[in-house]
Formats: C-alpha cells, sequence, structure tokens
C-alpha cells in the first residue's frame, strides 16, 4: 500500500454505507423515516400558532397552499410549497391553487434572492416514489438556493450536505420575510 493520498479516507468512507449515517446524520434519519412510512402527512395541517409554526418549520401558509422549510434540507433555505389539500399531482389542483402556488414560488424566490443572495436556484417537484418523493401522497414544489461552489466534493462522493445554519435559524430568519407575503393571495 503507497502513502495516503488526500481523499482517500473519504473513498473509503463513500464506499461503506454505515459510515455515510455518520457523515449526514439528518439524511440518516429522514432514509429510516422513508423506509418506515410516514404516519402523518407533514403537509396537512390545521391552524397553527407561533409554536406549531416553528415545530412545523411553516413560514407561510393562506387556505390554498403554505410555504415550510425542508427538514432534511439539502442546503440552507430549502423549502417546499404545498397545496393544503392533500393531492398528490399537479392536474388534481384547482385553478386557484395552481395560480397561489405560482405566485408564492415567485414570491418566495424574491424574498430569498433579496435575503439570502444567492448565485441561483433549483426549482422542481418530484411526483412518485420512482421519481425521489418522500411524501408521494401530497405533492410539493422544493426551492433550493444555489451558491457558486456549494456542490463542493462532500456532497458529490458521500451524499452528504454541510450545513453553516440550524433550521431554527433558518426559521427565524426567514419568517418575518414571509409575513409581508401578500394579503391579496388569501
Ligand atoms: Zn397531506
Amino acid at each position: 500500500m503507497g502513502p495516503r493520498k488526500r481523499g482517500d479516507r473519504l473513498r473509503q468512507s463513500a464506499a461503506r454505507p454505515e459510515e455515510i449515517r455518520l457523515w449526514a446524520p439528518w439524511r440518516y434519519a429522514y432514509v429510516r423515516r422513508a423506509i418506515a412510512g410516514p404516519k402523518v402527512c407533514i403537509f396537512c395541517f390545521a391552524r397553527l400558532n407561533e409554536a406549531e409554526r416553528l415545530e412545523r418549520l411553516v413560514l407561510y401558509e393562506n387556505r390554498y397552499a403554505a410555504v415550510m422549510l425542508n427538514r432534511y434540507p439539502y442546503i440552507n433555505g430549502h423549502i417546499m410549497i404545498a397545496p393544503r389539500r392533500h393531492l398528490a399531482s399537479p392536474e388534481l389542483l384547482s385553478a386557484n391553487e395552481r395560480a397561489v402556488i405560482d405566485e408564492l414560488i415567485a414570491a418566495s424566490v424574491k424574498l430569498m434572492r433579496a435575503e439570502l443572495k444567492p448565485d441561483g436556484f433549483n426549482l422542481g417537484a418530484n411526483l412518485g416514489r420512482a421519481a425521489g418523493a418522500g411524501f408521494a401522497d401530497h405533492m410539493h414544489w422544493h426551492i433550493v438556493p444555489r451558491w457558486d461552489g456549494d456542490g463542493n466534493f462532500i456532497s458529490v462522493l458521500a451524499s452528504t450536505r454541510v450545513l453553516s445554519q440550524s433550521l431554527e435559524d433558518s426559521f427565524k430568519q426567514l419568517r418575518p420575510l414571509f409575513k409581508t407575503v401578500g394579503a391579496d393571495l388569501s
């Protein structure tokens, strides 16, 4: 065996799934939960007080749709927008729901662009488990802010994300912004 090179240790870790848990404990929790099957839908909820809002990471809601932080984010500021009704696919939504979600996507990008100053965004939805949806029965859009250089080698090799901000801090940073989202949307 020759001298150890930079990256040897990372390659070894990436090859052994049991070590990936240590690298990304929140992803392990997510995978474990996905295997067990979600017991309750995270996108279905009734009226929230402010404590419940933080607990559920809900940044904004009206009668058609809600915006929330992803508990298992790919990066800081990873949010999701879902209709309030428990529906699996966009063609099932009403025209009102689609219009409100469209507005919320635009408003969310605008607010996060100003506050987080990302270099780009990924927008998208996974429809069905085969497409990677964790909660396949209740459709939701992902909005993921991206910064130049955030796709570093750790993410690529070990399915691990490096987050520099806690979810609670993200919530406290973004929640006030979403209080400004239009009354015309409710
Ligand atoms: Zn639901």
